[in-house]
């Protein structure tokens, strides 16, 4: 027996076939999630997930626009993490604050002095690099790397390192590039009818929304009467003017966040900081995605954000094309335990050894009255901070299976969670020119609109119209044909098995509402 394995990788195997002594018999396992980002980006265009932003003015780098099964895609994981996070605990409350914010407020946080990656140019091909993510040069200098053990003097490391050649450009090869200088990433603009040049009306776009819950924490608690533990969470755009955006919505410049700020006294920071790193790991498994691709990442003391106590990311194998297993992974999410720094910067009370206060422009103090106890303190944070459009890719391509069809035809599959698909189900005429079947079918789709998201589709022939709802992941399939005019049934055709069901029109919305929640 001869065994070949091609391209085969964790939890997905690529194509294997095994060949038994006579007679040849091929097996073909399915392909299990996509093996490329490549794969996804031309299946969303060809779909209308996402498309280029702008493409008819040449494009705008790295910016995405989502199409109409891609913005319902998006919606169904906002809503899921909403259900999640907010509905389904007891302790959560929702906001939703400003995009644009006081100036103050990225003062105090320290994005302003510290938001910012560290920028080289390469001298040869004029790219502009994070110097973070620079490739090993390949002269006697090469392994000699950065030590990255004091953070303090990271910048001064790399730019030895950089002067030494030790570095090469991942573009061109070039060894002859700059010194790292840093680099904000906060985009600015101006409020109001001032010049560019007036200082006072500058403004930043949110670069995460973590600090428009942190300034509303005094609002919420008192509205809502809360006790800690309790946290904040919302949902929306920000903004970071990324040095190398790239790789399809993994890195972009807009974006969209799901953050949560979870609050608890100082002492309970670290078991609360561990369940919700439990927490979030079975969230992702539980809209379907393969533990196998997911693995966590604890940041070392020289990664860690100036307020980060400890934070761990939980990581997707967003490049699996990638021959070693290290490159492989990347960021989906990341949990930090961000101690009382928030609360506390933003608070006008804190002063230094001289009693002179830390932050003389806040109204305000953010400290917390236990009543049981006594006594007065600064919550910690735990935050669990994911990016909308990561997740989405995350599930596109996990979600992406190949499967060949009795005629040897190759056939995409998206087996996305129910709760995800853009479109539960399709409902399809089995002949377009029979008016009685149309007038069936369209009836049906308006019946089962209000209870769930179903469209009609009679622009082809049957199989067609089953291979396209397969690769855009709407799990049901309902076929009305000339029998149905009799039966008062219609075909349910199942999106994984491809397995068929006769289901009478009268019980076919609780069949459906039943076997989507399975
Ligand atoms: P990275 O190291 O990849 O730049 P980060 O650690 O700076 O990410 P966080 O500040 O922890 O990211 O943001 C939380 C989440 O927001 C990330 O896990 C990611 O899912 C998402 N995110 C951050 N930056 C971007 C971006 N430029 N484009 C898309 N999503 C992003």
């Amino acid at each position: 027996m001869v065994t070949a394995s091609l391209g085969h990788r964790e939890g997905a195997s690529i194509f294997v076939f095994t060949i038994y002594p006579l007679p040849f018999t091929i097996y073909y396992l399915p392909l299990m999630t996509a093996p490329n980002i490549e794969t996804i980006v031309s299946l969303a265009k060809r779909r209308g997930f996402v498309f280029p932003s702008s493409e008819i003015y040449g494009g705008l780098g790295s910016a995405w626009d989502y199409g109409p099964l891609g913005v319902e895609l998006c919606n169904n994981v906002k809503q899921a993490w909403w259900r999640w996070m907010v509905y389904e605990r007891d302790d959560i409350e929702g906001l939703d604050s400003s995009i644009i914010l006081n100036r103050l407020v990225w003062k105090y946080s320290g994005h302003e002095d510290t938001f910012s990656d560290p920028l080289v140019d390469c001298r040869e091909c004029k790219t502009r690099l994070r110097a973070d993510k620079l490739e090993m040069a390949d002269n006697v200098y090469a392994g000699i790397e950065v030590d990255q053990d004091d953070s303090q003097n990271f910048l001064e490391k790399i730019t030895f390192a950089i002067r030494r050649k030790s570095y090469k450009c991942p573009n061109c090869g070039s060894t002859d590039l700059t010194d790292p200088r840093p680099f904000n990433l906060m985009f600015r603009t101006h409020v109001g009818a001032a010049s560019e040049e007036d200082d006072s009306s500058l403004v930043y776009l949110r670069p995460e929304t973590a600090q428009g819950i942190f300034i509303n924490f005094a609002n919420v608690l008192t509205t809502s009467r809360r006790k800690l533990p309790f946290g904040i969470a919302q949902i929306g755009k920000s903004f970071r003017n990324e040095v190398t955006p790239g790789n399809f919505i993994f890195r972009t410049r807009e974006f969209e966040q799901m953050e949560m700020e979870y609050f608890v006294r100082p002492g309970e920071d670290e078991s609360a900081h561990q369940d919700w790193i439990d927490a979030c790991q079975n969230w992702f498994t539980s809209l379907g995605i393969t533990s196998t691709n997911l693995r966590l990442y604890e940041q070392p003391k020289e990664e860690l954000a100036h307020y980060a106590k400890r934070t761990v990311d939980i990581q997707y194998r967003f490049f699996p094309e990638r021959p070693e297993d290290e490159r492989q992974w990347d960021e989906l999410m990341g949990i930090a335990n961000r101690t009382d720094f928030d609360l506390r910067t933003h608070s006008k009370k804190p002063e230094d050894a001289e009693a002179k206060r830390l932050n003389p422009d806040s109204t305000d103090d953010l400290s917390y009255f236990d009543e049981a106890a006594k006594e007065r303190f600064y919550p910690y944070v735990i935050e669990p901070a994911a990016g909308v459009n990561r997740t989405v890719l995350a599930v596109l391509m996990d979600a992406y299976t190949e499967k060949t069809n009795d005629k040897g035809e190759k056939r995409v599959i998206l087996k996305l969670h129910p709760d995800l698909a853009p479109i539960k189900v399709a409902v399809l005429p089995l002949a377009k020119n029979k008016p009685e079947i149309v007038t069936l079918a369209k009836s049906i789709k308006q019946s089962l609109q209000p209870h769930l998201r179903a469209v009609y589709d009679d622009t082809g022939g049957i199989g067609k119209l089953y291979a396209r709802q397969d690769e855009i992941g709407t799990p049901f399939c309902v076929t009305v044909d000339h029998e149905s005019l009799q039966d008062d049934a219609v075909t349910v055709r199942d999106r994984d098995t491809w397995e068929q069901e006769r289901i009478k029109v009268a019980d076919l919305q609780e069949y459906l509402l039943k076997r989507l929640k399975t």
